[in-house]
């Protein structure tokens, strides 16, 4: 989660304002929302994610559907293709947010892979890797990309590995999940991060996203998501809709008010638009000086290795490239936590922490 420079929980003030003002208006209550969730959210989540002028929004074929966080779209997702379109396998890259893999499993689905994605050695996207693995996946298999900061790596395909891509996606007739979770942590710029789902709005691919407003909004205990669907026409957007609104309707029935009701009043308000635009900028900011600062004292320190990748990739992890033997030091001796395979969170980073953290890398590398 994002962390302040004093290491404390942001609730961003707009967020606040909002809440202030749902606290006295007598006119909201607590009937359920409808099963495809609050309308206002739907299409300002569609919106955020795709562009205002977005061709599938306007040609009427693109739908929204509320859902429990980001993990209520992917499930979402999940448990559709397996219903109503009888999918059995998925592929998410290795390595990844590793719930991909348990919600996969836990709807069913016999053939749950990871595709390579990452090369240790250059620190990059084993690109070759990838389009091999997922060359030999079967025909009808989900494939899952992230949008944006992916997630544990902080790498993310450029514009033409994205293109190859695609043309894979379209030769083999993968069903994409573009998994949407950081939206505006990468540049700061929620159109930028928005790119990626564009890219295959403007190929005319048919496909989903999962949205999640836990990271740009700071909600995360208010499960806030959207799965957004991106369909061929209207028709084929209808069918969709009524079959996905069985899922929810015996999943969870009815998606939650609050996290949905704030999004939605700041994201169609100009104002409070505006203001929520320079909070996501602060998180993204903030993370990009951490990131800065934690180079700088590397080289500073001459720490062996390269240490480029901290301020190359992006969003709010880093994988550090420290291997196993190194974690164990960094936790044991100096109490610093981290995942064994050396991601780390740099919202944990700050101002007062980084000459500690820095010299304990320093010595863990050196020793
Ligand atoms: N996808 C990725 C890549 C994530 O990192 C996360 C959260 O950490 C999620 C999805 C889930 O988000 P939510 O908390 O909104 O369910």
């Amino acid at each position: 989660a994002y962390r302040t420079d004093e290491g404390k929980p942001w609730v961003l003030p707009v967020v606040r304002t909002v809440e202030a003002q749902m606290a006295t208006d007598v006119t909201l209550n607590h009937e359920y929302l409808p099963v495809a969730g609050m309308p206002d959210f739907r299409l300002a989540a569609l919106r955020l994610l795709l562009g205002e002028d977005s061709p599938a929004i306007v040609e009427n074929r693109v739908e929204g559907v509320q859902a429990i966080g980001g993990t209520g779209a992917i499930r979402l997702c999940a448990d559709f293709c397996k219903k109503m379109l009888g999918y059995d396998s998925m592929y998410t890259s290795s390595p990844t947010w590793g719930n991909h893999l348990g919600i996969f499993k836990s709807c069913g689905y016999s053939n749950v892979k990871q595709y390579r994605y990452w090369d240790a050695q250059n620190r990059t996207i084993d690109f070759n890797g990838m389009m091999e693995d997922l060359n030999a996946a079967p025909e009808k298999t989900v494939v899952i990309l992230h949008g944006c900061c992916h997630n544990p790596t902080g790498v993310n395909p450029t514009e033409e590995q994205l293109k190859e891509i695609g043309d894979l996606v379209e030769r083999k007739k993968f069903m994409l999940l573009v998994d949407e979770a950081y939206q505006g942590f990468a540049s700061g710029n929620l159109e930028q991060d928005g790119n990626t789902v564009r890219y295959f709005v403007k190929r005319g691919f048919e496909f989903f996203v999962s949205q999640s407003f836990s990271k740009n909004f700071g909600l995360y205990n208010e499960r806030t998501g959207n799965l957004a669907i991106i369909c061929a026409n209207k028709d084929a957007k209808l069918r969709v809709k009524s079959q996905m609104e069985m899922v929810v309707r015996t999943t969870w029935s009815n998606s939650p008010n609050h996290g949905a009701r704030i999004v939605a009043s700041v994201l169609n308000n100009p104002a409070y638009y505006a203001e929520w635009k320079e909070h996501v900028k602060t998180m993204s900011d903030r993370i990009k000086m951490m990131r800065e600062m934690l180079f700088q004292k590397l080289k500073s320190l001459g720490t062996p290795g390269k240490w480029d990748h901290i301020i190359e990739q992006k969003g709010m992890f880093s994988f550090t490239g420290l291997n196993p033997a190194q974690v164990d030091i960094l936790m044991k001796k100096y109490h610093i936590y981290l995942l064994k395979n050396g991601r780390i969170n740099m919202c944990a980073l700050t101002t007062s922490n980084m000459e500690y953290v820095a010299n304990a890398i320093h010595a863990a590398v050196t020793e």
